[in-house]
């Protein structure tokens, strides 16, 4: 037995992250356990993006709004690279013009999405002319872009020096019960327990965590050196995200884009390739993603897939792009709505992302969960 602790946290990803400071911040004592040595899982494979502008109108729009003060303090306090220049999504083709013009003047309006459409001579002004090739591009003015397999670290470490988080790594959590948790150093004990463990839906809290029906998504990633100069300082999508992303998707204008996928390039639909690109601050390039479905993620990566991020990457960006790292990811996807945070038991509490923009709502996300737990609302 150790030092009585408020709340423990099970995963350092940054839903534990979101979870910690938003107790310490409020005077709790907390520590929290991790079964990697530094976290591996999903917070560290991802791209980086801090998405306000691809949010659905409503809670997780606000969410991402308030994840990016978040971010930002976080940014200035812990000293962590972000770059706040927002996002560029291009629309390729006469249909995702469209899409975006019907955004722009209306749920943009209605709900205040902060972003402008980019045509002519201010698309040819980006980047020296480098994407006059696509027919208009949206300027998130939001978005954000982090490089987290630094980020994560550098919170952990100011997380730990400022606010005194305690942090047990390469220590795996067995088993937890209303105030107590076994793990591989041993047991502890806190007022609160909240378990944070992303996709990993069969070690704690099992049976709970199975009603909700949850399942993995698994995405190839890859990270590359463009060849040509380019300093790029944006998160850059394009119009195929907006079949991905709820900001869109619903719109009526969204259906002649998914038919045109389907028609022209249906092997990116059964694929669920949606270009992304983020820039490192090392000048090189995060590029994805394909998404599939299920129970258990297949280890087995299809060159396929890469070669058709590769080419779209190329294309989107105006020149080649050299491969120097491949990986794959795997998040949390398709419960019972976008993220659930279940009370098995009283002193115990549960947060678990079921879609992929855990960076983007997470910060918030946390806090209303540990205002809930210590009923502040
Ligand atoms: C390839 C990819 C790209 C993505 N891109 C973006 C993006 O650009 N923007 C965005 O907003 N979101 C993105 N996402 C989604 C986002 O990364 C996830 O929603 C988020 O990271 C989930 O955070 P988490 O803390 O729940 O999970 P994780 O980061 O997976 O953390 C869970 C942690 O719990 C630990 N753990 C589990 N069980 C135990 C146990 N029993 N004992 C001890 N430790 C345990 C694990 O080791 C792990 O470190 C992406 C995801 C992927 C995979």
């Amino acid at each position: 037995m150790t030092q009585h602790k408020d709340l423990l946290i099970i995963g350092a990803g940054i839903l534990g992250l979101s979870h910690a400071y938003a107790a310490a911040r409020r005077g709790l004592k907390v520590s929290v356990f991790e079964r990697t040595a530094t976290p591996l899982g999903a917070s560290v494979r991802n791209f980086g993006q801090a998405l306000v502008t691809g949010q659905p109108p409503g809670p997780m729009l606000e969410l991402a709004k308030a994840s990016r003060e978040i971010w930002g303090r976080w940014a200035q306090l812990a000293g962590l690279q972000l770059k706040r220049n927002g996002s560029y999504l291009f629309a390729r083709t006469e249909a995702e013009e469209q899409l975006l013009e019907a955004f722009c003047a209306g749920r943009a309006v209605e709900h205040g999405y902060r972003v402008e459409l980019l045509r002519g001579a201010a698309l040819h002004d980006l980047y020296g002319g480098r994407f006059s090739h696509h027919r208009a591009a949206l300027h998130g003015l939001d978005d954000q872009q982090l490089y987290s397999r630094e980020a994560i670290p550098a919170l952990i470490d100011w997380l730990r020096r400022e606010l005194g988080v305690e942090f047990h790594f390469s220590t795996l959590v067995r088993d937890v019960e209303p105030g107590r948790l076994h793990s591989t150093a041993g047991t502890f004990t806190a007022g609160q327990i909240i378990v944070c463990s992303g996709h990993d839906y069969q070690t704690l809290l099992a049976e709970p965590i199975a009603a909700l029906d949850p399942q993995v998504c698994r995405l190839q990633m890859l990270r590359a050196r463009p060849q040509a100069s380019l300093d790029l300082q944006h998160a850059l999508l394009t119009g195929l995200s907006c079949v991905h992303y709820g900001a869109f998707a619903d719109l009526p204008e969204a259906a002649a884009v998914q038919a045109q996928i389907l028609r022209e390039t249906p092997h990116l639909h059964d694929n669920g390739i949606h270009l992304l690109i983020s820039p490192t601050p090392q000048g090189e390039l995060i590029i994805g993603d394909s998404h599939h479905y299920g129970r258990d993620p297949s280890p087995f990566n299809a060159e396929q897939v890469d070669d058709w991020m590769i080419g779209l990457a190329e294309h989107t960006l105006g020149c080649k792009v050299q491969v120097v790292e491949r990986w794959q990811g795997v998040y949390g996807a398709r419960g019972p709505g976008p993220f659930s945070f279940l009370r098995p038991a009283p002193g115990l509490g549960v947060a678990l992302m079921h879609t992929g923009v855990g960076m983007s709502v997470g910060p918030a996300m946390a806090e209303r969960n540990v205002a809930q737990l210590l009923e502040e609302v």
